[in-house]
């Protein structure tokens, strides 16, 4: 007992010490996080937390690798003492009497503040606290992560910080980017980037997420018994590939299967109501289907309906559709459920190398309607934006311009929820630039966009940074010169006589030789620029196979475009994809193999 009080009162005295002689409000003054390369800091997180732990345990990591020093990691049960880095809940809040109102802290708010020489990496909750972390190695660490494969960490023995304010709460809650390197596990902490699939058991959409009718009501097993489950088309057919959503029977049997599809992952809170993606796209014509579509002005009037209907049979789950083609008109009467998310996907047809909301292009202002439409009826808007060639991968695509311009429009409308479509597959136009360029506008659209890109291209192709900028640059001009629309099914042919001209492809050619040359002496950037070039090296291939095809007798003129014969190029290009792993290339040719196969037949 004896021991136990001496102990409560050695404590109480630290503590009252450590008060008076410490002036933990004090600000302006220079933070030595570490000094030649040692460090009186410890890094407080609570272990209650296991992912917030783990946090600071790779910040400890991070600071590790940048100037030597070793910031142990401690649960906040210890002994508080001034010189910590204090991540998200925990005791030496209190214990420090840092003088801040937690109390008004709302979700996705991230905190990064100096208290004297105490540093606080504030969020609410788990996932924005780990954000804050990220964010402070980011912002104030210098460190960043380009790729799955290349991070940045800067080199110092002294890590010297003045005094931190910072509060911040992105405009976008939700920020889920499709690309391979997103779903590198550390990249998307680093990048802040959130995936509707990722979580296993606790992921937060449910298996079913996109076009979904054919998973719960499959035509296999009931069109035969059950024709009127599925929708009549104009002539008065029964057609597989969709439902008649009015139909009584078939809403009882999708609930039926819906609540069993969700015992799967009966942690996930999102669920997916929507029409399938027919290759023939229809809806049903039935009576009761065009009588709800004529009133609502819209065929999402029938759909809604029914989504509203399914929302109404799961309240605590969040059931989505998508504002997607026959569906992207909002209707004139109903409204969305207060549990229905809509997911307006209708930028899919438009044009890419222009903002969305400056566009005077007709179908982009029926976009901007119609989005401002459905913002009108419900503030549960999700945004599904495509921003690459979705089906020639990988066709050059000069529209990163016009991403922040998209982003902050989407900001002002208030829309909380993105998710980007880029590309899956390893590879594509400039994959890691574009991923990396569009998770910081996502943080936030109103960064120095220039000087964003400026950063990625100087440290991930080091001296051949300002050639790449240059191709950019020109591409783009050219791209908007030639007035040709860039949607997300451009063949290269269809730009044969604008961008991607042969004229056009000897230029971006000549820039990229320069660009290989300034890095010749870097094994890992040289490799970086030419996985860039892969591209272009493909529209040279297309153009000068278009060429070939149409003058058989010429071919080696034809070819100029680029130095190389064309048996060369594709051999080089075929080379580069495979040292890479990049399969996809287009959807008429799946694999990088049926590419050269198809290809040669050309070339002989
Ligand atoms: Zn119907």
């Amino acid at each position: 007992m004896k021991t136990k009080y001496a102990s409560l009162t050695c404590c109480i005295l630290s503590t009252i010490i450590f008060l008076f002689f410490f002036n933990i409000d004090c600000t302006g003054q220079s933070i030595a996080l570490t000094s030649n390369g040692t460090s009186s800091y410890k890094i407080i997180a609570s272990r209650q937390s296991s992912s917030t732990y783990a946090t600071a345990q790779s910040l400890s990591n991070f600071i590790k690798q940048i100037s030597g020093a070793t910031v142990p990691v401690s649960d906040d049960d210890i002994q508080p003492q001034e010189k910590e880095i204090i991540i998200g809940n925990n005791k030496h809040i209190n214990a420090l009497h840092l003088n801040i109102d937690l109390s008004k802290v709302k979700d996705n708010e991230c905190i990064i503040k100096t208290f004297g020489n105490t540093i606080l990496l504030y969020g609410r909750n788990d996932s924005d606290a780990i954000d804050c972390v990220y964010w402070f190695l980011q912002k104030y660490l210098g460190c960043n992560m380009l790729s799955s494969e290349v991070t940045i960490v800067p080199n110092t023995k002294n890590i010297t910080l003045t005094a931190i304010n910072d509060d911040y709460t992105p405009p976008f809650t939700y920020r889920d980017l499709y690309y391979k390197d997103t779903y590198d596990s550390m990249y998307t902490k680093f990048n802040r980037i959130d995936h509707f699939d990722a979580g296993g058991q606790n992921r937060k959409w449910g298996e079913i997420w996109s076009a979904s009718f054919n998973y719960v009501i499959p035509a296999k097993k009931y069109f035969s018994t059950h024709p009127e489950y599925f929708a009549l088309n104009e002539k008065g057919k029964r057609i597989p590939n969709q439902l008649n959503v009015s139909d009584e029977g078939m809403f009882n049997e999708y609930i039926k299967n819906f609540t069993n599809l969700m015992k799967r992952y009966p942690n996930s809170k999102i669920w997916s109501v929507a029409p399938n993606d027919a290759s023939v796209p229809n809806y049903c014509h039935c009576p009761q289907c065009e009588t709800i579509n004529k009133r609502e002005g819209t065929p999402m009037g029938a759909l809604l309906t029914f989504v509203n209907k399914v929302a109404a049979k799961f309240p605590d789950k969040i059931i989505t559709t998508q504002a997607y083609m026959f569906y992207e008109e909002p209707p004139k009467t109903i409204k969305p459920a207060p549990n229905v998310l809509i997911v307006e996907a209708g930028s899919y047809l438009l044009n890419h190398a222009v903002p969305y909301e400056t566009s005077n292009e007709p179908d982009v202002v029926t976009y901007r309607r119609r989005l401002e439409g459905w913002l009108a009826l419900t503030d549960k808007v999700r945004i599904w934006d495509y921003v690459t060639n979705y089906f020639y991968l990988m066709c050059p695509f000069p529209n990163l311009e016009v991403q922040q311009k998209n982003l902050q429009y989407f900001a002002r409308l208030g829309i909380k929820d993105v998710f980007i479509q880029g590309n899956i597959a390893k590879g594509g136009d400039m994959s890691e630039l574009r991923a990396w360029l569009l998770a910081r506008l996502l943080w936030n659209p109103n960064i120095n966009y220039d000087n964003t890109m400026d950063y990625f291209l100087n440290h991930y192709y080091g001296k051949a940074g300002p050639f790449i900028k240059e191709y950019i640059s020109l591409s783009t001009s050219s791209l908007l010169k030639s007035g040709i629309p860039l949607t997300v099914h451009d063949s290269v042919s269809k730009h044969s006589t604008g961008f991607l001209s042969s004229n056009s492809l000897a230029q971006y050619n000549q820039i990229f030789d320069n660009a290989e040359k300034a890095v010749k002496d870097n094994p890992g950037q040289l490799d970086r620029v030419k996985t860039a070039r892969l591209s272009l090296m493909y529209a040279t291939l297309e153009t000068n196979k278009a060429l070939t095809a149409k003058n058989k007798s010429n071919v080696s003129a034809l070819s100029s475009a680029d130095n190389k014969s064309m048996q060369d190029l594709l051999e080089e290009f075929v080379q580069i994809c495979k040292k890479h792993n990049i399969v996809v290339l287009s959807k008429d040719t799946p694999t990088v193999e049926s590419y050269q196969a198809d290809f040669s037949k050309h070339v002989k």
